[in-house]
């Protein structure tokens, strides 16, 4: 996808700190971290966001969770950790990519609105 920041760092176009990758999903260290750990996991083929997911895309979801688990555990979020996604304007989408917010390594804000 054209002009998509995630998709230009999956083209490795733009630099990114990878801890995982598949031929389906990748994950990097968010630029900005919000928590001593805040990685992003993504699938490779662009999907908007997840008001886009249908019963033809949405496989990659699973396999995103099950990536975050075993992340979770290589980097000690032992503890607990809060996977989040945020869609369009009104959800705070920056990026239109379809893409998890892996946190923890701290006892997060339970805010959620
Ligand atoms: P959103 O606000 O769309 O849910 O999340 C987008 C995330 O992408 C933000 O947490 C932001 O810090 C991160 N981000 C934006 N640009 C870049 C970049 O160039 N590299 C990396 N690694 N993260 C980015
Ligand atoms: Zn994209």
């Amino acid at each position: 996808m054209e002009n998509c920041l995630f998709c230009k760092i999956i083209a490795g176009e733009i630099p990114s700190t990878k801890v995982y990758e598949d031929d389906e999903i990748l994950a990097f260290k968010d630029i900005n971290p919000m928590a001593p750990v805040h990685v992003l996991i993504i699938p490779k083929n662009h999907i908007d966001g997840a008001d886009m997911l249908n019963a033809e895309n949405s496989a990659v979801v699973s396999k995103i969770f099950t990536v975050a688990a075993q992340l979770a555990g290589e980097l000690k979020l032992e503890n607990g950790f809060r996977i989040v996604t945020n869609v369009g304007e009104d959800g705070g989408q920056t990026v239109r990519h379809l893409h998890f917010h892996l946190l923890g390594g701290k006892k997060l804000n339970t805010a959620l609105a």
